[in-house]
């Protein structure tokens, strides 16, 4: 079968979602990796294509997020001070249309592979997991990944939607607003939540109502290293593959990395390679080798750079 090459979404309108100051999400990390990127190139460029960022319609936005929620993020975009929550997000003039090309570039992706004019691709701004339907939340404006997983839903024909998130937080935007929509199959390894934001995560999440066993939360101690997060990460292949799915959206935060200034998991980047590589092959024998992959976390650029483009180099081989 022939397939369309790997679509990485780049574009300057991507690194506007870039807080002010010192604060650790900025557009350092997008720089970086499209730097470590470039200097790769040779042995890829045949195998990836560049798209540009899309911004998401306000319709699009609403497929997850409420009306309220969406005029909240607006009207503070046109104060273009304070915070949208209690102190980790920002607004600043221009939060409103950055978070838009976020979800829009996610979007982007997922519908080249919908269509199968691709069968993977990446967002490197994508990921922002902890938004809730409601409200912002952990450096994160709108949830792309909640907004792709109803348009995959709703728009895709998927009966059902693999969430699989290896960013050292745990995914509580998404976990949490699909806790009992047995259609979301959820796995999540990240630091324990008693050492970490957003302190949820646990391993007795499971779901709740019909969704109960539909979702796998695997907390992992701080100082945990590669081998600690391959075996999570086998056992969550295991859950996986006991499950049907019509695509995975795979979050590959590389918070998880050792000397993040954030968080205290200790990985190397071959976990991504790892992670990445696994993943491709559960999606070839689960849903004919679809995959979107979205950024997430990481705090230190040289750290995401490489985990991303480890992710890269697994998912197009
Ligand atoms: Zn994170």
């Amino acid at each position: 079968m022939s397939r369309g090459k790997f679509v990485i979404v780049r574009g300057p309108q991507l690194l506007s979602y870039s807080f002010p100051g010192s604060h650790p999400m900025n557009k350092e990390r997008l720089i970086k990796f499209f730097e470590v990127l470039d200097r790769n190139i040779d042995e890829l460029r045949d195998k990836v294509r560049f798209i540009e960022p899309v911004l998401a319609s306000r319709e699009e936005i609403a497929l997850f997020h409420y009306e309220e929620y969406i005029d909240y993020v607006e009207k503070k975009c046109r104060l273009g001070y304070g915070y949208l929550d209690y102190g980790d997000t920002p607004a600043y003039p221009g939060c409103y249309e950055a978070a838009s090309y976020t979800v829009g570039s996610t979007l982007s992706v997922l519908k080249m592979v919908l269509s199968g004019e691709t069968c993977s691709g990446f967002n490197p701004m994508g990921g922002l997991h902890h938004a809730r339907r409601d409200r912002a939340g952990g450096f994160c404006i709108f949830n792309d990944a909640g907004v792709a997983i109803e348009y995959a839903l709703s728009r895709g024909n998927c009966r059902s939607v693999a969430y699989v998130d290896i960013d050292a937080h745990h995914g509580d935007g998404v976990y949490y607003e699909f806790e009992d929509d047995p259609r979301v199959i959820f796995l999540d390894i990240h630091q324990d939540g008693r050492t970490l934001y957003p302190g949820t995560g646990h391993e007795y999440e499971r779901g709740r109502g019909n969704a109960i066993g539909k979702k796998l939360n695997i907390p992992l101690p701080p100082g945990s290293g590669d081998e600690a997060f391959k075996g999570a990460f086998d056992k969550g292949l295991e859950f996986l593959l006991s499950q049907d799915f019509d695509i995975i959206l795979f979050q590959c935060g590389a918070d998880c990395i050792i000397d993040d200034p954030i968080t205290r998991l200790m990985y190397t980047p071959n976990s991504h390679y790892y992670a990445a590589k696994r993943l491709k092959d559960v999606a070839e024998e689960k849903c004919r080798g679809r995959i979107v992959a979205m950024g997430g976390g990481g705090y230190d650029p040289l750290n995401v750079a490489n985990a991303w483009l480890n992710v890269i180099k697994a998912l197009v081989t």
